[in-house]
């Protein structure tokens, strides 16, 4: 019987670790299959406050479990694939077995975004990717383009400049939703070219197992035309992880949990931390705040129920 399982190993479960950890609650934080969360999958990290000289995100990430383990945190590979939220203790299946607890804090996050097409589905590892920090190297010297007009896409096509002889964003609409300062680095940037209102119809290259091109398709005169590429990258937002939560936790139509105030949410004694919930701000100091009260909701909670 646990006190507390964190499910999640980003920001928001490692931080929710610490804090477990240090109240002596023992927690045991299943790391999900995206150990490390978003940050494990980022470059520099500038605005998380306390590195002036900026901290590369796997490592800041990294270092926070190890904090937690310092205290007593233990870390189990592995992701939830069942739950029964539907009395106390909790059951949770972790990889085939099942744990009990007294108290969850769902810390799943939300994961990259796909556009859907048949052809993007085949070519993935081939040439699509969604992680420009994992697979950027690969595309050296090849023409590359990026998906989408939020922050990632600018950060993407930024850190993509490094490796490719060309990078093309192409984004849906004429506006971005990517902050001014993010937006101009990626305008400034001379190896970047910007296709707005520009739709991808489809991937080539799926008999040869490798990208060789995309269709695009103007949204406001109808041009259709093709373009070479090598490496075709989206950073077209998140899903958040609630799949294995459904007719549990309550969630919105997007599936990102449904906060009843501070940590809680509609199950007494289940809390939620970081991008899970939050499709606003989503960064890694609002995950580890989010991570910090959940778990001091925890404790007041196991403390009233006289555990
Ligand atoms: P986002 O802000 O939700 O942007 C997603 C982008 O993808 C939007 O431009 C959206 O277009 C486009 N998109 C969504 N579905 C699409 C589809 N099916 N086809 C084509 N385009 C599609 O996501 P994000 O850029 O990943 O950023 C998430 C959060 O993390 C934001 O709060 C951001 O500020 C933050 N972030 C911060 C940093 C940093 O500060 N270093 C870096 C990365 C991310 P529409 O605009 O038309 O909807």
């Amino acid at each position: 019987m646990r006190n507390v399982v964190i499910i999640g190993s980003g920001c928001a479960g490692n931080t929710a670790a610490i804090y477990t950890a240090r109240a002596n609650l023992k927690p045991l934080v299943v790391s999900g299959h995206e150990t490390g969360g978003q940050l494990s999958m980022t470059t520099m990290v500038e605005n998380f406050p306390g590195f002036p000289d900026a901290i590369d995100g796997p490592i800041l990430v990294e270092n926070m479990k190890l904090q937690a383990q310092q205290f007593g945190a233990v870390f189990l590979p592995g992701s939830v694939i069942d739950a029964d939220l539907s009395q106390r203790p909790f059951r949770l299946n972790i990889e085939g077995e099942w744990t009990e607890t007294h108290t969850v804090i769902v810390a799943t996050g939300a994961s990259a975004r796909w556009l859907g097409l048949e052809s993007e589905r085949k070519l993935i590892g081939h040439g699509v990717s969604s992680c420009a920090t994992c697979d950027g190297f690969f595309y050296r010297g090849k023409k590359i383009i990026v998906i989408g007009g939020g922050d990632s896409a600018m950060e993407e096509a930024n850190f993509l400049s490094r490796f490719g002889s060309e990078v093309t964003l192409i984004h849906r609409r004429e506006e971005f939703r990517a902050s001014k300062i993010m937006l101009d680095r990626a305008r400034h940037n001379p190896k970047i070219k910007f296709l707005t209102n520009t739709i991808v119809e489809e991937i080539y290259g799926v008999s040869e197992q490798q990208v060789k091109g995309v269709r695009l398709r103007n949204s406001k005169t109808g041009l259709v035309w093709d373009q070479d590429v090598d490496g075709f990258f989206l950073a077209i937002g998140h899903i958040p992880n609630t799949k294995v939560f459904k007719g549990q936790i309550e969630t919105d139509a997007d599936g990102y949990i449904v906060s009843k105030g501070g940590a809680r949410t509609n199950i007494a004694g289940v809390f939620h931390a970081g991008d899970v919930q939050d499709r606003v701000y989503r960064q890694a100091i609002t995950a580890s705040g989010a991570g910090c009260m959940a778990a001091m909701e925890v404790e007041k909670f196991l403390e009233e129920e006289g555990h």
